[in-house]
């Protein structure tokens, strides 16, 4: 008998979020986004289901070279490039190629001597304000690469968007005005969508689009669902009810007593908590799925446990499974009572979770 906490993957899910990017970016072909672990769903199960992708965009080298060995002929880009110059020999010869956005790798690639040369991303910042060279410095960068025996004819162009994810919003044509300004007159490919721009921006989809968090099944808006944006949930997190006990009206529950019953009632314990990245601070009445039903989180959140309130379950029973999020119950709902997005509730469901594809 394990311990009754899971995280089923719906790898037909993953398939199907990557049939919506291409009906929503049709021209534009397809980085899939697996960093952290696939976002928290495995890494390689990620590449494995999405392998009609067009490439696959990682964090680091180490991810990179994983994927590799695992078999995956398709490009693979560093999302951050390379932080040191003891990686390029690496990246030669696995053929990553990678992100160029300072102007040190770029002393770096021209100081290299690699035995094949890099396909290179170089990045340009219109208003992300993290990585990127200014607008006004692309061109001489891009003169710079294209002189760089290290660095592969063809050289892409990039950028990232700041506030996609709110509709409407007026800096996003800003920053697609000032990307188009920036490489006029540079050849290469372009790249500028995450899934907030693939859903909502069209003038964002240039020729690659880089979808993360809609492959997983999550809405990237603070205001919809994954089913609003025609999204299938890939992940459910899963436990199931230990104990049901019969408290007294007064009684208090879990650490700290911060919760009282308010009549004699039911309260179910399920074997999931912080230890297995469902997150501690939540607004009261967040609720658990459970026999068709929803049921409130009461009391603190434990780090291996949880307790609910049973009064509108029909005959609860010990072994019970209950959803934490997932097909049944949005993640963006979870994430909005927690204060946070789906992206660091996926990523934070611990190692100690065991996953099993569905
Ligand atoms: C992580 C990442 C993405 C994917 O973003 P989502 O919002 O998850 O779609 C796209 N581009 C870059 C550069 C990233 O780092």
């Amino acid at each position: 008998m394990t311990r009754p906490v899971q995280a089923t993957i719906d790898v037909k899910a993953l398939r199907a979020n990557l049939q919506r990017v291409r009906q929503a970016a049709p021209d534009a072909r397809v980085l899939a986004v697996i960093k952290a672990n696939g976002y928290g769903h495995g890494m390689l199960r990620s590449a494995e289901s999405l392998h009609e992708a067009d490439g696959f965009g990682v964090a680091s080298v180490e991810e990179g070279i994983v994927l590799r060995e695992s078999g995956t002929a398709h490009p693979i880009v560093l999302l951050e490039g390379f932080f040191d110059p003891s990686e390029l020999p690496d990246l030669a010869r696995h053929r990553l190629s990678t992100v160029v956005h300072h102007e040190r790798q770029v002393r770096l690639l021209e100081r290299a001597d690699l035995n094949r040369p890099l396909t290179v991303w170089l990045k340009i910042d219109t208003g992300m304000h993290r990585l990127g060279f200014a607008p006004s410095e692309a061109a001489n960068i891009y003169r710079r690469l294209q002189a760089c025996r290290s660095v592969a004819p063809r050289i892409r162009l990039m950028t990232h968007l700041a506030r996609s994810d709110e509709r409407g919003d007026p800096t996003v044509d800003g920053q697609l005005d000032l990307f188009q300004s920036a490489i006029e007159g540079l050849s290469g490919e372009r790249s500028i969508a995450n899934s907030a721009a693939i859903l909502h921006v069209p003038r964002a989809h240039a020729d690659w689009v880089r979808p993360g968090l809609m492959l997983y099944g999550a809405s990237p808006f603070p205001d919809s669902t994954a089913r609003q944006e025609g999204l299938r949930p890939v992940m459910s997190f899963l436990s199931r009810l230990i104990a049901i006990n019969y408290l007294h009206r007064g009684d208090t529950v879990s650490y700290g007593g911060t919760w009282t019953c308010p009549e004699d009632m039911p309260i179910g314990v399920l074997a999931v908590g912080y230890g297995d990245g469902y997150p501690r601070l939540i607004k009261p009445d967040t609720p658990v799925w459970i026999r068709g039903r929803r049921a409130p989180i009461v009391g603190r959140v434990c780090m291996d446990m949880m307790c609910i309130d049973l009064r509108g379950i029909p005959e609860p029973e010990v072994g019970d499974e209950a959803e934490l999020w997932g097909t049944r119950l949005p993640i963006e709902e979870i994430a909005r009572s927690a204060g946070t997005i789906p992206y660091e509730l996926l990523c934070g469901v611990a190692p100690r979770v065991p996953f099993t594809e569905i």
